[in-house]
């Protein structure tokens, strides 16, 4: 009699989904390995859309709305599935990351936002007015103003939300990330320079310029508050994709914009293609000739 016991093979188990940014109450996973965003109507049209559009290939592949407790949720893939404890980092691209129409709408009824204040405080006691250390409060549109002039959305068209590593270690202290040479060592440090690893970075972002310039979607689009979410792991595959479009919306036809001119209100510029121009001359510095 021989003991039996089965065979070890090894079965490549897919990492778990972690979040780098953003409400955590809004994901969930399913069991296919696909992503569930609590639903948003805006960020649904974006997608249906983009499913026909050249950019398809930057965006996760999106299976409509699916329900979970009453709630219902955009599906799409999780762009962190074919990778192997991924490096992730989470970039907010544009120049401007409110659309106009919230700068008009909080003109309209102005409401104090108490947890703005905090959050204001918490990077510079003395930012507030004395009207607003009276209220305790700031106004959306403030906060958000404030908030573009301290990292490198105003300067460089893009910042970095937050970035997690291999190790589960995240980092969203990059609310003061402001000019090209804090940002050359965040970068840095997040492919541990690894310049194989930059130097795919740097050819998706081109290849992405190169398809944003010919996207149907794009041309028609205020892309604003959007993300483009960098991947990586340890066998130097590296992937970008544009995420989160709940506040990407379609401009009235027969209105386009170049994505590169500056913002002044009512031309509704945001800046995308500055950023992403200004991204891949960053890398490219950071390259060896
Ligand atoms: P916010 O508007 O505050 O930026 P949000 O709730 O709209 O947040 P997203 O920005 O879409 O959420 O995503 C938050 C985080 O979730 C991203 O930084 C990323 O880590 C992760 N994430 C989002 N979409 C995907 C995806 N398709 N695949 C893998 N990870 C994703
Ligand atoms: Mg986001
Ligand atoms: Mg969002």
């Amino acid at each position: 009699m021989v003991n039996w016991s089965p065979p070890s093979v090894p079965v490549r188990k897919r990492s778990p989904w972690v979040q780098v940014v953003g409400h955590a109450g809004n994901f969930q996973t399913d069991s296919d390995g696909r992503l569930l965003k609590k639903y948003c109507e805006c960020e649904q049209l974006c997608f249906l859309q983009l499913m026909s559009d050249r950019l398809r290939p930057f965006v996760p592949a999106y299976y409509g709305v699916t329900q979970r407790e009453e709630q219902d949720y955009n599906l799409m893939d999780d762009l962190l599935a074919d990778f192997d404890s991924p490096c992730i980092m989470d970039c907010k691209m544009g120049s401007r990351t409110y659309l106009e129409e919230e700068l008009k709408k909080a003109r309209e009824c102005p409401q104090p936002r108490k947890d703005m204040y905090e959050k204001m405080i918490a990077v510079d006691p003395h930012a507030p007015t004395a009207e607003e250390q009276a209220q305790q409060a700031v106004l959306k549109t403030r906060y958000m103003q404030w908030r573009e002039t301290l990292s490198s959305t105003a300067t460089l068209g893009f910042r970095i939300e937050g970035i997690k590593k291999t190790d589960g270690t995240c980092n969203t202290n990059f609310k003061r990330t402001k000019y090209k040479d804090e940002v050359v060592q965040a970068l840095e440090d997040f492919v541990d320079n690894n310049m194989l690893i930059l130097k795919n970075y740097q050819q998706r972002l081109k290849e992405l310029r190169i398809v944003l310039g010919n996207s149907d979607f794009f041309k028609a689009h205020e892309v604003v508050g959007s993300s483009l979410l960098f991947v990586h792991d340890q066998t130097g595959k590296a992937g970008i994709w544009m995420i989160d479009f709940g506040k990407t919306v379609p401009l009235p036809s027969p209105l386009s914009l170049d994505h590169r001119s500056p913002w002044a209100e009512g031309n509704r510029e945001d800046g995308y293609l500055w950023g992403l121009d200004n991204f891949i001359d960053i890398l490219t510095s950071m390259l060896p000739e």
